[in-house]
């Protein structure tokens, strides 16, 4: 096997760390060499690559997306609320047949690798489509089958016990997969507690949306408002409101909490930020998604301090204001990182750069190979030009726009960087 050596003018490690003028050596799917460029690196037998003025980055991890709601761009209305929208997509997904869905999963993988994205952490609400669909696909997608469950004649176990079988079922085909349990909302307490204990002895990660709107916080903490009202109308058990936060209701209920990325997190108590910092639960942070929804700040700064890994995620397209007289948003984690730029502007930009690459890596296991330029890393790179040469590339980065100048993923290119995209 030849290796390959990728030359540019600047190199984003993905941790923070950078270097000029530097160099990566690539055998198999795996980085061997990280180094300043020099006269004597071997070049004989390796085909190398210079990319010259141009940025060399880890691929993008995106840490939260719903790929098959990629085609409902634009198709909904915030201003009601968010029980509102959770309404109307439920709705809208019910009206969806498979071969649309599929489309809209297609579309949207092509939109993350064009934008620089290798890795996508996927909630996965139409199962039937996987894990076939996953091979049509050069990019890194996680599935995390969703898991959702109101209705008291529905048993949990039943569902906790057909999840565990399709998992094993993914798993015995080598595919890392997680579980979804949507949100508290979305769920009981009896489920949360029949699929902790049925994925108990598996090595799974999971995510859940949690606290993501002032509603939702007011259905656990105050037994009231319009997501209480809605939910109760539709048969959900409504006795495990009132008295708790989101995030003291998931502790009470799911025992998976150390195996669990957390999304959204918007409403929470100093308490809740101690609880999650305790058990090093990361959250992930979806600015646009954020931004549609008019939130309330997020607590950057708090969970920093306190520890809590933060990652950021693009969530779907369900939920991004298209700009007036723009053209139609597409899945793009630049434009998250930037999002959360204008938002957050005291925030360094290399500490955004990391959010979208290196953090994942630092807290589980199955993501520590993911994300960062290093000896033995896989080999997942992209390429960006340096269009604004700011003093630092991870600023020169936040200002890059549309396609990305090359993908490579396991050390393969999706998109080489001799060839338009
Ligand atoms: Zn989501």
């Amino acid at each position: 096997m030849r290796e390959i050596i990728i030359r540019a003018r600047r190199i984003v490690l993905g941790t923070g760390a950078k270097i000029e003028n530097g160099y990566i050596a690539i055998f198999g799917s795996r980085i061997k060499e990280v180094g300043t460029w020099r006269r004597n690196v071997p070049t004989s037998r390796r085909k190398t690559f210079d990319v010259g003025h141009s940025i060399l980055l880890p691929g993008l991890i995106n840490a939260h997306s719903h790929l098959c709601f990629t085609g409902m761009v634009g198709m909904f209305d915030p201003s009601k609320g968010f029980h509102s929208w959770v309404k109307t997509i439920t709705c809208e997904k019910n009206k969806w047949t498979p071969d649309k869905f599929l489309r809209s999963w297609v579309t949207g993988c092509q939109m993350l690798l064009e934008s620089g994205v290798t890795t996508t952490l996927d909630v996965v609400s139409v199962p039937e489509l996987f894990p076939d669909i996953i091979e049509v696909t050069p990019l890194r997608v996680i599935p995390f089958l969703e898991v959702t469950g109101i209705k008291s004649r529905i048993d949990p176990d039943q569902t906790a016990t057909q999840v565990r079988q399709t998992i094993l079922k993914w798993q015995s085909e080598g595919k890392l997969v997680g579980v979804s349990p949507h949100s508290p909302y979305a769920t009981t307490p009896r489920l949360l507690r029949s699929l902790a204990n049925a994925i108990a002895d598996l090595e799974v990660p999971a995510m859940i949306h949690v606290a993501e709107s002032q509603a939702e916080f007011e259905m656990f903490l105050h037994a009231d408002g319009p997501m209480y009202q809605w939910l109760a109308r539709n048969e959900r058990d409504m006795s495990d409101c009132g008295g708790v936060t989101p995030v003291q209701h998931l502790t009470k209920h799911w025992t998976k909490l150390q195996h669990t990325i957390l999304i959204h997190a918007n409403y929470v108590t100093d308490s809740d930020i101690q609880t999650l910092a305790a058990n090093y639960v990361p959250v992930v942070h979806c600015p646009r998604s954020h931004k549609y929804f008019n939130h309330r700040p997020f607590q950057w700064h708090k969970f920093t301090k306190a520890g809590i890994p933060v990652c950021l995620g693009t969530d779907s397209l369900a939920s991004v204001t298209p700009k007036t007289g723009g053209a139609t948003p597409k899945l793009d984690m630049f434009e998250e990182m930037r999002t959360f730029a204008d938002a957050h502007p005291e925030v360094p930009p290399k500490q955004i750069v990391t959010m979208a690459t290196g953090t994942l890596c630092k807290v589980f296991k199955w993501a520590k190979r993911l994300g960062t330029i290093t000896q033995g890393a896989i080999a997942d790179l992209v390429v960006v030009p340096d269009h604004v040469p700011t003093a630092d590339p991870h600023e020169s980065l936040l200002y890059h726009t549309g396609r990305v100048t090359a993908v490579m993923i396991n050390g393969q290119w999706v998109f080489h960087p001799n060839e338009p995209i």
